[in-house]
């Protein structure tokens, strides 16, 4: 069955959107996103993806085309049209289509910004079956650009190393840089030693996830300890536990770093707790 789609707007059938060629987010990704998971119908961590969208916007001279509550308004709409349960709703903006290729931004008075959000459904992600037996990880080389803290559709080369990771036999690959693991390809990175949490600090260097500042908070309420610093691969291999965040997998084991079993080559007791704490509380906190 086709989706009902948003697109400046309108509530279209999927194949009835439609957007220029001219678009900036077609042809420079020029644009920035959002995926907010939809929980049993609700939506989680709202207001911190509407934070970071302003953030992204800003940060690249974009207004902001809609309000939060017209932005609540349509994920709430997209959600019942398409009867998701579980998934998620994405959302972009983009600068915009002018009459022409040009590099030079176009007058955002002549110039309207494309805004489109659709539905993923996935029903049962929380309880995912790779949050049982955890994920396999490979470490690549980060080349992408040093903006990593605006979530723009840049996404070609966290493309590539996911594929690098299936070439290998792996779930995904971890990113690193000077020798220091920045973060998954869509998704923050953790170790875990003993009660201690690490994870790198926030920078240009990163995505702030709003999955981790989520699961940083509660880890320091369950009487937790958070390291926020950088660490090797190395570290990685040999700690207790590692995991990832994200708004689409929450909390998920690593089990393996570059062939490389780690602790015991199960989920650990640290990450399965977090999972089921930040889980439990998103679910209360969704609107
Ligand atoms: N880092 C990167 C590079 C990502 O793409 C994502 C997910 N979009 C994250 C981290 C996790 O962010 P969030 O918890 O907000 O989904």
């Amino acid at each position: 069955m086709s989706r009902i789609v948003y697109l400046n707007g309108d509530y279209l059938p999927e194949e009835e959107a439609k957007v220029s060629i001219f678009d900036r987010g077609f042809l420079m990704a020029d644009a920035v996103y959002e995926v907010t998971a939809v929980l049993d119908r609700k939506l989680t961590d709202f207001e911190g993806h509407v934070a970071r969208l302003d953030r992204s916007l800003n940060e690249l001279g974009m207004a902001m085309p809609l309000t939060r509550d017209e932005l609540l308004e349509v994920h709430r709409e997209l959600v019942k049209r398409n009867d998701v349960v579980d998934g998620g709703v994405y959302l972009q903006i983009t600068r915009g289509a002018p009459s022409d290729r040009d590099f030079v931004f176009p007058d955002p008075e002549t110039t309207p910004q494309t805004v489109v959000l659709f539905t993923q459904s996935k029903p049962g992600i929380a309880n995912s079956p790779a949050a049982k037996t955890g994920i396999k990880v490979i470490s690549i080389e980060d080349l992408r650009w040093h903006r990593r803290d605006i979530k723009t559709v840049q996404l070609l080369y966290p493309s590539m190393g996911k594929m690098m990771a299936k070439a290998a036999g792996c779930d995904d690959a971890w990113m690193v840089e000077d020798g220091k693991v920045t973060e998954g390809t869509s998704n923050n990175a953790y170790i875990v030693n003993g009660n201690k949490i690490i994870t790198r600090e926030l920078s240009h260097d990163i995505l702030h996830g709003i999955t981790r500042a989520a699961v940083l908070r509660y880890a320091r309420e369950a009487q937790m300890e958070v390291e926020e610093r950088a660490f090797s691969i190395a570290e990685a291999q040999a700690a207790d536990e590692a995991f990832i965040t994200s708004a689409s997998t929450f909390v998920m084991p690593v089990v393996e770093i570059d062939g490389a079993k780690i602790g015991t080559g199960t989920p650990g007791p640290v990450a399965a707790r977090l999972r089921e704490i930040y889980l439990d509380e998103s679910m209360k906190a969704a609107i």
